[in-house]
C-alpha cells in the first residue's frame, strides 16, 4: 500500500525526522487558511498524488507558463492562485503513465532554502535478505538517470538484523554523502530514526529525494515517498487509515475484496489462472504470441465458486479486454469449481469477447462437462502453447 507524501512526512515525524511544517488541503479556501497560518515568507505547494516526478510533471490542460506539480509561492495570495489551478486538474509524470492522475488533495509546506539536494532510500534488498539504504550525492528529481549514468555515485549499504544501525554505518552514510556538522551528526541520528521507522512499520519502500541540506547546514526530509508491506497491514491500523483509494485502480480495489492476487495491466487479454508461476508463464506467452495480457490474476488454490465468479467479473469489466483465457491447472483448485465460477458469471454478466479455456488436473473432465452443457461458446485448448496461440489469433485476428 502507498501513502501521499504529507503522511509520510506525519508517519516519519513522529518517530523524530527533521519534517518542515505543513498543512494538507483540499479546497482553495483551505489553501488560504494554511497559508496564512504556516506565515510564510516562502511557501510550497505540492501535488499529492500517488506518483512521483511531479516536479518535473506538467498539467493535462495546460496553464500559462504551467510550472508543474510543486511550485514555490512568495505570498499568500500566489498559494491560492496555484492551489485553483492544480486542485481538479491531471498531472501527467513520468511515473503516472500518459493518462495522469487527477490532483484532489495539495500540501502547502514551509519552502525552504537549499543548499544542497541528496538521495537517500530503505528498501528490502532481496539479493542478501536484508534492508539495506541506498543513498547518492546525486539527489533531486532525476536519480533514474544517476543509476544508469554514473552507478558509483550510489552506494548500496545493506544493514544486519541483529546489530541495526551502527554508528559505523551511520558515519558511513554521512561520508558518502560528504557531509559536515551539524549534518553530519544529523544524518546519523536520521538514519537510525528511517531505520526504526522501516522495520518497526513493515514498510517495503522509504524513499528521501530529495534530502537536502539548508543554508544553515542543517538537514531536512523534503520529500518522502513510503510503500507498506501489504501482508503486514493487519498489524498497524493506523497506517491502514491512511489509504486512499481513490489512488488505486478500482479493479484492484473490488480484488482485494475477494483476496485476489490481481494486478491490471495495459494488454487487450484477460488473464484468470491459479499459481502465481503459471500466471506468469501465461503471461510470457501471451508476449510470445505478439499481444499483452491485461492482467495479471491468480485466483490461488482452494478458490471458491464465488471468487472465481468475482475474479471473471473484474476480467470482463476491464474495457481494454477483447480476449479472456483461463489456463488452470488443477492441483488443490479443482477443474470443475472454476468451470462453475465462469458459468455462473457469465450468466450474470454476459461475454462480449471470445473465451478461450485450457483446463488439466483435479476434475478435468467434469470442468470440460460443465462447460460443454452451458452453451457457451468457449473454445477448448489442450495445452498452454494451444491456449495462447488459439486467444492471441481470436483478438489478433
Ligand atoms: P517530486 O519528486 O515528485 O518531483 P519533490 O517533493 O521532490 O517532488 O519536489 C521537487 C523539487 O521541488 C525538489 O527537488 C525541490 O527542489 C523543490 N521543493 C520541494 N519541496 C520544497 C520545499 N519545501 N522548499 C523548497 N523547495 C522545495
Ligand atoms: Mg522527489
Amino acid at each position: 500500500m502507498n501513502i501521499h507524501e504529507y503522511q509520510a512526512k506525519a508517519v516519519l515525524k513522529k518517530f523524530g525526522a527533521p519534517v518542515a511544517s505543513g498543512i494538507a488541503i483540499y479546497s482553495a479556501d483551505e489553501a488560504e487558511k494554511a497559508a496564512t497560518e504556516l506565515g510564510g515568507p516562502l511557501w510550497v505547494v505540492k501535488s499529492q498524488i500517488h506518483a512521483g516526478g511531479r516536479g518535473k510533471g506538467r498539467f493535462k490542460e495546460p496553464v500559462a507558463g504551467d510550472k508543474g506539480g510543486v511550485r514555490l509561492a512568495r505570498s499568500v495570495e500566489e498559494v491560492v492562485e496555484n492551489a485553483r489551478q492544480m486542485l481538479g486538474s491531471t498531472l501527467v509524470t513520468k511515473q503516472t503513465g500518459p493518462a495522469g492522475k487527477q490532483v484532489n488533495r495539495l500540501y502547502i509546506e514551509a519552502g525552504a532554502d537549499i543548499a544542497r539536494e541528496l538521495y537517500l532510500s530503505l528498501l528490502v534488498d532481496r539479493t542478501v535478505g536484508q534492508v539495506a539504504f541506498v543513498v547518492s550525492t546525486e539527489g533531486g528529481m532525476d536519480i533514474e538517470a544517476v543509476a544508469e549514468e554514473t552507478p558509483d555515485k550510489i552506494l548500496t549499504l545493506p544493514i544486519d538484523p541483529q546489530a541495526g544501525v551502527t554508528d559505523a554505518d551511520a558515519g558511513k552514510l554521512a561520508d558518502t554523502l560528504e557531509l559536515q556538522e551539524p549534518a553530519r551528526s544529523e544524518m546519523i541520528e536520521l538514519a537510525k530514526i528511517l531505520y526504526e521507522a522501516f522495520t518497526s512499520k513493515d514498510m517495503s519502500l522509504l524513499e528521501i529525494n530529495p534530502l537536502i541540506v539548508m543554508e544553515d547546514g542543517h538537514i531536512r526530509v523534503l520529500d518522502a515517498k513510503v510503500s507498506f508491506d501489504n501482508n503486514a497491514l493487519f498489524r498497524h491500523p493506523d497506517i491502514v487509515e491512511l489509504r486512499d483509494e481513490t489512488e488505486e485502480d478500482e479493479k484492484e480495489i473490488e480484488a482485494s475484496k475477494y483476496d485476489l492476487a490481481y494486478i491490471a495491466l495495459d494488454g487487450t487479454i484477460g488473464c484468470m489462472v491459479n499459481g502465481a508461476g503459471l500466471a506468469m508463464a501465461t503471461m510470457d506467452i501471451i508476449k510470445l504470441y505478439g499481444a499483452e495480457p491485461a492482467n495479471f490474476l491468480d485466483v490461488g488454490g482452494g478458490a471458491s465458486k464465488e471468487k472465481v465468479t468475482a475474479a471473471f467479473k473484474i476480467i470482463t469489466a476491464d474495457p481494454n479486454v477483447k480476449g479472456i483465457l483461463v489456463n488452470i491447472f488443477g492441483g488443490i483448485m479443482r477443474c470443475d469449481t472454476i468451470a462453475e465460477g465462469v458459468v455462473a458469471a457469465i450468466k450474470d454478466v454476459g461475454l462480449e469477447v471470445p473465451l478461450v479455456v485450457r483446463l488439466e488436473g483435479t476434475k478435468v473432465e467434469e470442468g470440460k462437462k460443465i462447460l460443454n452443457e452451458s452453451g457457451l461458446n468457449v473454445t477448448a485448448a489442450d495445452d498452454l502453447d494451444d491456449a495462447a496461440q488459439k486467444i492471441v489469433k481470436a483478438v489478433n485476428g
